[in-house]
């Protein structure tokens, strides 16, 4: 018996919905998986922390070191809860970005600025090179988030003395920024997937290098949503190299 809904008039547009459907239904079972055993590995520490020094802790000092670190612990969580909602605001499609001229000079000279501190901390190098004006077409705010990520990866993945480089030039229709770094690069098996949500090569886990693997994913989002590019090349042992490419715009 035919379905009075499901008719033949459109049983490929129905299929491709169903698909569609399926397709998103997976996604969001493998989102909350990922963030269920995210979110389970630190609070089990979390826990061990706390009831090993409630039954052995025997000085205040040695109590306040577990809460210290505890604190710690508890603000790496809030990060990555903050992402994971960035994330998922993201993707929820309600969003409309922006199409305005953003100063991209300007923001990268704010981000070199604020970024030069966690840099130098770490005896980093950064240089800044950018073309006057330089203007893009976009939603400052994510075209911000983006950046950050990216000039983040860049120097948090760089050993201490090595340096990191920005670049911003215009093409005829386009803005392209460039960020170098001499850090540990990505191994070419895993340069396919840095992009998906919480990957993150074994050679960053290993060295204990703080991240969720979030912050690539949001940022190809907000590059795609924008009508650009983002690529990265990268040489295990020597750096690696992300560019983005934006539509260019004009100042109002
Ligand atoms: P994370 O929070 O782990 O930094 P990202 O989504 O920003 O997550 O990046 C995904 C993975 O790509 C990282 O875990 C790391 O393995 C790799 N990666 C990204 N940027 C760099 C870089 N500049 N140098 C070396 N590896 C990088």
């Amino acid at each position: 018996m035919k379905s009075p809904c499901f008719g033949n008039h459109h049983p490929v547009h129905i299929n491709d919905a169903f698909g569609r459907l399926d397709a998103a239904v997976g996604e969001l079972k493998q989102l909350m998986g990922s963030m269920a055993h995210e979110l389970r590995t630190p609070l089990a520490a979390l826990r061990g922390e706390a009831e090993i020094a409630l039954l052995h802790g025997t000085s205040i000092e040695e109590l306040k070191r577990v809460l210290a670190s505890q604190l710690e612990e508890i603000d790496r969580l809030s990060r990555l809860i903050g992402q994971i909602l960035t994330v998922t605001k993201a993707e929820s499609g309600l969003l409309a970005l922006e199409r305005k001229p953003v100063d991209i000079e300007a923001l990268l000279n704010d981000l070199a600025e604020t970024l030069s501190v966690l840099a130098s901390a770490r005896a980093i190098s950064m240089s800044l090179e950018s073309a006057s004006p330089l203007v893009a077409s976009g939603d400052a705010q994510w075209l911000k988030h983006a950046l950050i990520n990216v000039l983040d990866n860049a120097i948090k993945y760089t050993p201490e003395g090595g340096s990191v480089a920005v670049r911003g030039y215009e093409t005829a229709n386009h803005v392209v920024i460039e960020v170098k770094d001499t850090g540990i690069g990505i191994p070419a098996d895993a340069l396919p997937h840095i992009f998906e949500r919480f990957y993150r090569a074994e050679s960053s886990r290993a060295k204990a290098i703080e991240g969720v693997g979030l912050g690539l994913n949001l940022t190809k989002w907000i590059v795609d949503h924008h009508g650009g590019k983002i690529e990265v090349t990268s040489h295990p042992g020597t750096g690696t190299r992300v560019e983005l490419r934006l539509p260019g715009g004009r100042l109002e």
